[in-house]
Protein backbone atom coordinates (compact mmCIF):
# COMPACT_ATOMS: atom_id res chain seq x y z
CA UNK A 1 0.00 0.00 0.00
CA UNK A 2 2.92 2.14 -0.77
CA UNK A 3 2.11 5.35 -2.06
CA UNK A 4 3.46 6.22 -5.69
CA UNK A 5 5.49 9.35 -5.82
CA UNK A 6 5.53 11.17 -8.83
CA UNK A 7 9.12 12.59 -10.16
CA UNK A 8 7.37 14.52 -12.80
CA UNK A 9 8.90 18.03 -13.54
CA UNK A 10 12.03 17.09 -12.08
CA UNK A 11 14.96 17.52 -14.28
CA UNK A 12 17.71 14.71 -14.53
CA UNK A 13 20.53 16.77 -13.93
CA UNK A 14 24.10 15.41 -15.79
CA UNK A 15 26.77 15.54 -13.43
CA UNK A 16 29.46 15.43 -15.55
CA UNK A 17 28.97 18.91 -17.40
CA UNK A 18 32.66 20.81 -17.36
CA UNK A 19 32.20 24.12 -18.71
CA UNK A 20 35.05 25.21 -20.02
CA UNK A 21 35.50 29.18 -19.78
CA UNK A 22 37.17 29.43 -23.33
CA UNK A 23 34.14 27.88 -24.74
CA UNK A 24 31.90 30.64 -22.88
CA UNK A 25 31.24 33.90 -25.26
CA UNK A 26 32.23 37.20 -23.47
CA UNK A 27 29.87 39.73 -22.35
CA UNK A 28 31.08 43.13 -23.65
CA UNK A 29 29.86 46.33 -23.21
CA UNK A 30 27.74 47.23 -26.22
CA UNK A 31 29.40 51.14 -26.35
CA UNK A 32 33.16 50.40 -26.40
CA UNK A 33 33.53 47.31 -26.38
CA UNK A 34 35.14 46.63 -22.78
CA UNK A 35 34.72 43.39 -20.82
CA UNK A 36 35.04 44.64 -17.40
CA UNK A 37 32.22 45.41 -15.35
CA UNK A 38 31.17 47.08 -12.30
CA UNK A 39 28.10 46.48 -10.00
CA UNK A 40 26.54 49.99 -9.15
CA UNK A 41 22.98 50.92 -7.76
CA UNK A 42 19.84 51.74 -9.30
CA UNK A 43 17.54 53.39 -7.11
CA UNK A 44 13.49 53.10 -6.96
CA UNK A 45 11.10 55.43 -4.89
CA UNK A 46 8.31 53.44 -4.01
CA UNK A 47 5.36 55.84 -3.53
CA UNK A 48 3.43 55.48 -0.20
CA UNK A 49 0.42 54.40 -2.02
CA UNK A 50 1.97 51.20 -3.01
CA UNK A 51 4.42 50.44 -0.12
CA UNK A 52 3.94 47.52 1.97
CA UNK A 53 4.71 49.64 5.25
CA UNK A 54 2.64 52.80 3.83
CA UNK A 55 6.01 54.89 4.01
CA UNK A 56 7.55 56.00 1.11
CA UNK A 57 10.80 53.89 0.25
CA UNK A 58 13.54 53.80 -2.04
CA UNK A 59 14.24 50.43 -3.42
CA UNK A 60 17.57 49.57 -4.51
CA UNK A 61 18.16 47.83 -7.84
CA UNK A 62 21.24 46.31 -8.65
CA UNK A 63 22.77 46.85 -12.49
CA UNK A 64 26.10 46.12 -13.71
CA UNK A 65 28.01 49.29 -15.69
CA UNK A 66 31.04 49.03 -18.34
CA UNK A 67 34.22 49.42 -15.74
CA UNK A 68 35.51 51.68 -18.80
CA UNK A 69 32.59 54.09 -20.27
CA UNK A 70 30.01 53.37 -17.40
CA UNK A 71 27.46 52.67 -20.06
CA UNK A 72 24.94 49.74 -18.54
CA UNK A 73 24.22 46.77 -21.65
CA UNK A 74 20.58 46.53 -22.81
CA UNK A 75 20.76 42.96 -21.31
CA UNK A 76 21.81 44.05 -17.61
CA UNK A 77 19.14 46.72 -17.18
CA UNK A 78 16.29 45.57 -14.76
CA UNK A 79 12.77 44.68 -16.88
CA UNK A 80 11.22 48.08 -15.94
CA UNK A 81 14.34 49.98 -17.46
CA UNK A 82 13.85 47.99 -20.51
CA UNK A 83 12.34 49.94 -23.74
ZN1 LIG B 1 32.01 50.56 -22.14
Amino acid sequence: MGKEIRMDGQQKQDQNITINAADLKDVVCSECKGKIFRQASMFKRLSALVSPTGKEQIVPIPVFRCDDCGNINEEFLPKSEKK
